[in-house]
């Protein structure tokens, strides 16, 4: 009988935004408003980062891929994982 244990995979992709800080954890949960950041259908975390006035329509959100956790600094997604469509790709 091998003895084993699941450490040692901290570097395994952590899809689960929000574990690096309990303020991203709230930020995103949003039970008491409307949170600005969120994870989109194709799994990248997305932060509002202002509205934008469309002529003749309610004005929208403008979301911007979010790198690295806004308030500890954690890295938590890489322009690969993001770059899925042509969106502001070079
Ligand atoms: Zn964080």
């Amino acid at each position: 009988m091998t003895d084993q244990t699941d450490e040692g995979t901290e570097a395994e992709a952590d899809e689960a935004f929000g574990s690096c800080c309990t303020e991203l954890k709230e930020a995103m949960s949003g039970a008491e408003f409307e949170p600005l950041i969120v994870v989109g259908e194709d799994g990248v975390l997305y932060m509002s980062v202002g509205l934008i006035d469309i002529e003749g329509e309610e004005p929208g959100m403008v979301d911007h891929p979010v790198f690295f956790c806004p308030f500890c600094g954690t890295e938590l997604q890489t322009r690969e994982e993001v770059r899925q469509d042509g969106d502001a790709v070079n």
